[in-house]
């Protein structure tokens, strides 16, 4: 009955051999984008699938796709991964050759080019030389769709803003008729506006926005201060997460089936002592963190990841690329430094889909230190992370989120989404709020009276 779905069907098991969409998300979206009859925002966890959701409609379509994206490392993976496809696909960038370049151009400059994607960088985008190829390629009627991958760095709100991604819009401006296409996994209403805004999508925007709610993760806020032993809590929090029952014998344990779990730490010196006060105890857990060396690291994160040792006790440093399925709960030992943080580190349980459990210890001390941290940072103006600029627009608000999810007794999956603007959802007591709404309050309001249990 409907073209569009009956096309993005068959050229996404013949070309991209794959055999089913990943979710009616990127099924509505490719075929949306297919269509080409309005500019599209699309937001989904990264690994969901997005690229697909352009890169199919644009090999449908006869012309070009320009795709925008921040890092040549990224666009080389793209490129070879299109290639192995045999998906006629260029990138023009600083690293090319002139032979190279001169030969993309070509092929961009004849009647019929053969490209279907051309990856740059909003930094190359900028350029006279692009300039001039987009005009022609308009003029030509050859531009399929404007493609801005990773488009929350267009905004100032976002964690990765790039001043670049700001000149976009006149590129847009430019070829205003050519169907735009704004993709990125973070997503905050903040940066939505911004997004829709800088690259000029024309209304009504046709969006795709996958719920950032878990139901499988119970998520849990405990006070230290008013626990008697932090340590024997987490013990027994870790033991009842990993299904560990008080007849068991530690020792005889298969951990490749009962799971494993993280433990978030601030400092070093924290990641040391939670593996050892654990250990001590009787579970096996490792310490990882920047201070030990490559191998040891190395090591760590093997043992880890084959099930020889289940927990490990770690700065947020770790898990970026790490994905493992069977992380039966997630710990933040100190409070965490944004909601956006908390909600990327917390959704590192579960990934299976089986029940995990993420725990959040806090204390006002805690709170108090990260405040004066993130307001230091931001009379600096902006901080280095990971090499880039961060911008702290939006780092107070990340962490006053948090603190107001805490402090001010609620839903703590319905925090997350409002955090993210997405409307409330069906908890159904995957929370200890939802759980036992009284008990949380007498907790909160017995901390601010700084009665010790
Ligand atoms: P994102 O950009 O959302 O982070 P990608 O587009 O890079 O994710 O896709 C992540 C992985 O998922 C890729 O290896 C891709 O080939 C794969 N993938 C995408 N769509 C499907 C699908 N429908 N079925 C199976 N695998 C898919
Ligand atoms: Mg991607
Ligand atoms: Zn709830």
């Amino acid at each position: 009955a409907n073209p569009e779905a009956k096309q993005a069907e068959e050229l996404m098991k013949s070309v991209f051999q794959h055999d089913s969409f990943r979710s009616e998300l990127q099924k509505q979206a490719t075929e949306t984008v297919l269509k080409g009859q309005v500019d599209v925002f699309i937001s989904m966890p990264t690994g969901a699938g997005k690229s697909l959701c352009y890169q199919l409609p644009s090999i449908a379509r006869d012309g070009v796709s320009i795709v925008i994206s921040p890092l040549i490392a990224l666009i080389q993976d793209q490129v070879e991964h299109l290639d192995i496809l045999h998906i006629p696909v260029e990138t023009l960038n600083s690293k090319l050759t002139p032979k190279e370049r001169q030969r993309v151009l070509q092929d961009l400059n004849s009647s019929k080019p053969r490209t279907k994607l051309l990856y740059i960088t909003p930094e190359q985008a900028a350029t006279p030389t692009f300039q001039a190829l987009a005009d022609t390629l308009q003029s030509r009627h050859l531009l399929s769709y404007l493609i801005v991958d990773e488009a929350h760095c267009v905004s100032q709100w976002g964690h990765d803003f790039r001043p670049d991604y700001l000149k976009l819009g006149r590129l847009r401006k430019k070829i205003p008729m050519v169907p735009c296409i704004a993709l990125t996994a973070t997503a905050t209403p903040h940066v939505v506006d911004d997004i829709i805004s800088s690259l000029k999508l024309r209304h009504p925007v046709a969006k795709f926005k996958s719920s950032c709610f878990r139901p499988n993760l119970f998520y849990d806020v405990k006070f230290m201060d008013i626990i008697e032993d932090p340590y024997l809590n987490l013990k027994e929090f870790a033991l009842r997460a990993l299904h560990v029952t008080a007849g068991e014998n530690i020792k005889d344990v298969d951990w490749n089936e009962k799971g494993c779990g993280i433990i978030y730490c601030r400092k070093r010196e924290a990641c040391t002592e939670v593996a050892s006060r654990l250990v001590s105890k009787g579970i096996p857990a490792k310490a990882y963190h920047a201070g030990l060396g490559l191998g040891v690291r190395s090591n760590v994160q093997s043992d880890w990841m084959e099930g020889r040792v289940p927990v490990i006790a770690a700065t947020v440093s770790f898990g970026m690329g790490v994905d493992k399925a069977n992380v039966r709960f997630v710990v933040h030992w100190n409070v965490p430094k944004s909601m956006a943080g908390y909600y990327q580190e917390s959704g590192r349980a579960g990934r299976d889909g089986q029940q995990s459990y993420c725990r959040l210890y806090y204390t006002k001390q805690e709170r108090d230190t990260i405040a004066f941290l993130i307001k230091k940072d931001c009379m600096r103006g902006r901080s280095k992370k990971n090499g880039k600029i961060e911008h702290n627009k939006s780092s107070m608000e990340s962490f006053e989120r948090l603190v107001k999810m805490v402090e001010e007794p609620q839903c703590r999956h319905s925090a997350i989404a409002k955090y993210f603007g997405d409307s409330p959802p069906n908890c159904d007591r995957s929370c200890d709020y939802c759980r036992n709404p009284i008990a949380v309050e007498q907790e909160w309001e017995q901390v601010q009276r700084g009665i010790c249990a």
